[in-house]
């Protein structure tokens, strides 16, 4: 049996009637660009955040590089990130003219790690992104205590966490509520995906929420009228049709995702060569992705995929020894946590729709292969 890494058409097929009866109302008022469908996700979006303001754009990265930009970085200005992560996230903070600064992550949770972050602080740092990964949320409490103590900005890139609680001092607080600014993606594959390129950003923050809807339109309020230079990063009506019709079933998508990942846990408990996610115990995971640390990781993935099993490497090369970052002076051996995590991370198939016998033929390969 073939199990893809993800299925996109198995969820198309329950919501089917659903997505395009709201597209065709789009369709048929011909309201493209900022039609009512945009506002009424950027309030479901900002609701689900507990945040005030919710700013749709055009993609998860540029809701990293507008607030990066409201931020004016000049390029000896630092912001501090995970070296373990999507690209986007640093190629947002050169382009919104500043320098990334890359630190390691906790071995358990690939998280951004509170103490390699407090270490790299400098008087030209301006700003911290912790990024929620794999839909785990970050160590927020320790890193808004760093933040405050140094006045930076912490923008969260919750690119793969959207509805990720954690429970802080007693009660539960989901991503997107405490930070400054925090960024969402709804690229086709995230937990809520759009049938194309989208992003949101949320705050509670009014002046950078109104800073941000002029950023996205040209840096003008008012048309015509431009107080500074924008760019071109709405979020296309089309897709907010799309988006609040799926947002209904993320709750329970994102509870399916749990459940199968508890039932992978079981399964593999015991077998010597993997580890298993660690979920931290104050955070409610969202499982976007569900990442095994795997001995001979190369060899498992080649056996995977001859089997016909999907699975991936998120990431195999750490930023920090990505090419386009080498002027940056980062040599091997510099984030050793982040370098092991690329040599033994493996995802496996997770999406929400997934089959029991789906989930045994995996387990099965990945057995196989350890015995
Ligand atoms: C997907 C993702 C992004 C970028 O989102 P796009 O919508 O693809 O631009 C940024 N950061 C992380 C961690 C992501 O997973």
């Amino acid at each position: 049996m073939n199990v893809p890494l993800l299925d996109l058409v198995a969820q198309y097929r329950t919501i089917k009637d659903e997505v395009w009866s709201a597209l065709q109302r789009v369709v048929e008022s011909q309201q493209f660009i900022m039609g009512p469908a945009v506002p009424q996700l950027e309030t479901a979006v900002a609701q689900l955040s507990h945040a005030r303001h919710g700013v749709g754009c055009a993609s998860g990265t540029d809701a990293l590089l507008l607030p990066l930009k409201a931020l004016n970085l000049k390029p000896a200005d630092e912001v501090i990130t995970s070296s373990f992560t999507f690209f986007a996230t640093a190629g947002a903070i050169h382009n919104a003219g500043g320098t990334p600064v890359f630190v390691d992550i906790e071995a358990d949770t690939f998280n951004i790690d509170p103490e390699t972050v407090e270490a790299a602080i400098t008087p030209r740092t301006r700003a911290i992104v912790p990024v929620h990964l794999f839909g785990q949320m970050a160590n927020m409490e320790r890193l808004l205590a760093i933040a405050r103590r140094h006045g930076l900005k912490v923008i969260e890139d919750a690119c793969q966490a959207i509805g990720a609680r954690r429970s802080i001092d007693g009660e539960w607080r989901v991503a997107g509520e405490l930070g400054w600014v925090t960024a969402y993606s709804f690229f086709p594959s995230k937990n809520l995906g759009a049938w194309g390129d989208a992003g949101m950003i949320v705050t509670s923050d009014d002046a950078v929420a109104e800073r941000l809807r002029r950023l996205r339109l040209h840096g003008g309020a008012k048309q015509y009228h431009h107080e500074e230079i924008g760019t071109n990063s709405r979020l296309d009506t089309l897709q907010a049709a799309v988006l609040l019709a799926k947002l209904p079933h993320l709750a329970a998508w994102s509870g399916k995702r749990r459940e199968h990942a508890a039932y992978y846990s079981k399964a593999f408990a015991g077998l010597r060569g993997v580890t298993t996610p660690v979920v931290e115990r104050a955070n409610e995971h969202i499982f976007h992705q569900y990442t095994l640390r795997a001995e001979r990781r190369d060899e498992l993935l080649a056996h995977l995929k001859a089997k016909g099993i999907g699975c991936a490497v998120y990431y195999p090369i750490p930023l920090h020894r990505q090419e386009c970052f080498a002027a940056l002076g980062y040599k091997e051996g510099r984030l050793p946590v982040s370098e092991r995590a690329a040599r033994e991370v493996l995802s496996l198939p997770i999406f929400p729709e997934l089959t029991r016998e789906q989930m045994d033929t995996v387990v099965g390969a990945v057995r196989e292969f350890y015995r």
